[in-house]
């Protein structure tokens, strides 16, 4: 009898809950299923599924540094399992807990499975430090504001959360067995995107002076660390251990990550709308055109226009900055938060479903411990506080200053005043 380790959002063999789980209880057998009907949705060039295929490369490299290898399934998760659990006597099956909603229906009708064949189906804790109900208030009820929640998350927080998972003790019970992987990107029909991915390893000199240059988007001053952990290519307890060493303000965008977790797994109806219902009264204007030149940077306000340009040519766009363009869509174009969000999806490098509904929530000011709706960012003057000598948006904008630039789409104050009436009928 053999344990599987089925790999999904936490692609590392070092430090890995589940993976040490299964290998501390037996000979264990990696694999990974690249699923059908999440690729089927993506374009054929998505530079993250290269950048998972990457990933699920180096880790059989790993693997076979070990006499081991993993197997690349590539399929309709329910259909692989079937065929796995039908050609092997398994024990179990290990995994890490995911806490998405579609997820969560995966994994419990996977678990359903595994029972009907008598194959036990564990999964850990892996990808934050708290989830589910272990930061919840004195009443038993989840947080809704992050001031509160951070309070009890590093009250609550002991050696214990912090430990690293020592795998490698473990090591010898990997299933032996040497095999090639057998699909490619181009057999999945995707194609591989040539992409800079940013590297693993954050320097301490940027965690260090993030505190004080983290708002400007000039500055190389955050980690980039994003796609990193979307994917576990990194373990949050061992960032979270340097984190509290160097810098409380990265320690905390990383509990804010967490927050917008427990958000998305108490509150699954944020997924479609807003958390606080009121807010789908609000009538949207939705103009295409409007929409076009938001997402081609072309507004004619340089900091929205830049952040775009960013998103489009590299996958990436700086937090402040997105905080802008989100404000910019929903509050000056009244465009629906969701299409931004579904923009973003589609785009960003980092997408991590929680985080970004979070983001956009809050600018939409229809999320938990939202920007007041009547707090609406002015883009030039978030552009002259973050970005005065115009060296990011000269870096995404090149004919910013030359007649060829864009006249601004729409009047500051005008948009201002007209979402504070639509806003305001809309909630009273
Ligand atoms: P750093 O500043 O170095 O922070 C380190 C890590 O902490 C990040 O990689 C991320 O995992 C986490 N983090 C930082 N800020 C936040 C935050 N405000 N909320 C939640 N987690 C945070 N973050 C995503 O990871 N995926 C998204 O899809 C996403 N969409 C966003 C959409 C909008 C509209 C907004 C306003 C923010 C969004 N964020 C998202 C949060 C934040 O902008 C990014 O995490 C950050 O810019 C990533 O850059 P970095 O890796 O250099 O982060």
């Amino acid at each position: 009898m053999i344990n599987y380790f089925w790999f999904r959002r936490d692609l590392r063999l070092q430090d890995n809950a589940g993976l040490f789980h299964a290998l501390k209880n037996g000979k264990t057998q990696c694999v990974f299923i690249f699923d059908k009907s999440i690729l089927n949705k993506l374009d054929q060039e998505d530079p993250r599924v290269t950048f998972i295929y990457k990933q699920v490369c180096e880790v059989d490299a790993e693997l076979r540094q070990y006499g081991s290898s993993l197997q690349v399934w590539y399929g309709t998760v329910s259909q692989i399992w079937e065929q796995i659990t039908a050609s092997k006597a398994i024990k179990s099956v290990y995994t890490n807990a995911d806490y998405e909603p579609l997820a969560i229906k995966r994994d419990n009708e996977i678990a359903q499975l595994c029972k009907s064949k008598g194959v036990d189906f564990l999964s850990f804790k892996d990808q934050c430090i708290f989830d589910k109900n272990e930061i919840v208030k004195e009443d038993g009820l989840p947080y809704t504001v992050y001031t509160p929640y951070s309070k009890k998350w590093k009250s609550k927080l002991t050696d214990f959360y912090l430990k690293p998972y020592p795998n490698s003790d473990y090591f010898y019970n990997l299933e032996q067995n040497v095999k090639p992987i057998k699909n490619t990107l181009e057999s999945m029909g995707f194609k591989a995107a040539d992409y800079n991915f940013p590297a693993q390893k954050t320097s301490y000199g940027i965690i260090k002076k993030y505190e004080k240059l983290r708002d400007y988007p000039a500055e190389d001053a955050t980690s980039k660390l994003g796609i990193h952990f979307r994917f576990g290519t990194i373990s949050v307890r061992e960032k979270m251990r340097s984190a509290l060493q160097v810098s409380e303000k990265w320690a905390n965008e990383l509990i804010w990550r967490e927050f917008y977790m427990q958000i998305l797994f108490h509150f699954p109806h944020v997924i479609d709308g807003a958390f606080k219902p009121v807010y789908n009264r609000i009538e949207w204007i939705n103009n295409e055109t409007d929409f076009d030149n938001w997402k081609f940077g072309t507004t004619g306000y340089p900091m929205v226009d830049a952040g775009m340009r960013q998103l489009n040519q590299t996958g990436y766009m700086h937090n402040r900055v997105r905080m802008v363009v989100a404000s910019f869509l929903t509050k000056h174009l009244l465009i629906d938060w969701r299409w931004g969000e579904a923009y973003f999806a589609e785009k960003l490098l980092d997408f991590e479903l929680a985080s970004n509904n979070g983001g956009w929530q809050w600018a939409a000011g229809c999320g938990v411990d939202a920007a007041p709706y009547f707090r609406i960012f002015n883009p030039t003057a978030q552009q002259q506080k973050f970005d005065p000598n115009f060296f990011y948006v000269k870096k995404w904008v090149p004919e910013f200053g030359t007649p060829q630039y864009s006249h601004p789409i729409i009047n500051h104050e005008f948009a201002r005043k007209r979402c504070l009436e639509v806003y305001k009928s809309a909630l009273n």
